[in-house]
C-alpha cells in the first residue's frame, strides 16, 4: 500500500514535470480527514485515508521539483465530469452525467485531481 502511494505520487509529479505543469491540485486535507472519520464503517474509508497519505507524498515530491501544490474545494472537483468536463451536481453520493458517465462522487473527485492538474495559462487548452 505504502509502496503504491509512492509510485502513484511519483507518476503524478513526473507527469506534471513532463508537461510543464506548475501547479498540482489536491483536495483540502481537512475535508479528507473529516470524511475518514465519518465513514468508518464504509469500505471507502481505506481509500480516503490512503488518499490523504498520497497527497502528502505528492506535496513532498512536487516541492523537490519546484512544483506548487494547491488545495481545492472537494465539492468543486466532485462536480466536474472526468469524461466530458461538464459540471453536474452529485445526487447524494452518486454522480451521474448527461454523457452517461456514472460513478461514486468521491471517485470523481480523485479522478479529476489525478488527471486534471492546473495548467499554466499558455497551455490551458490541453
Ligand atoms: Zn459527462
Amino acid at each position: 500500500m505504502l509502496d503504491q502511494d509512492h509510485k502513484v505520487s511519483r507518476a503524478i509529479v513526473d507527469f506534471a514535470k513532463e508537461n510543464k505543469i506548475s501547479v498540482i491540485r489536491l483536495e483540502q486535507l481537512a475535508n479528507i480527514r473529516q470524511t475518514t472519520r465519518t465513514s468508518r464503517k464504509n469500505e471507502k474509508n481505506l481509500y480516503t485515508w490512503s488518499f490523504y497519505r498520497l497527497s502528502q507524498f505528492i506535496e513532498y515530491k512536487a516541492k523537490l521539483e519546484g512544483i506548487k501544490v494547491e488545495y481545492v474545494n472537494p465539492a468543486y472537483t466532485s462536480q466536474t465530469c472526468p469524461k466530458c468536463s461538464e459540471k453536474n451536481k452529485a445526487q447524494d453520493r452518486k454522480y451521474k452525467c448527461k454523457c452517461g458517465f456514472e460513478k461514486h462522487r468521491d471517485i470523481i473527485g480523485a479522478m479529476n485531481i489525478r488527471y486534471a492538474p492546473v495548467v499554466d495559462d499558455k497551455s490551458q487548452s490541453a
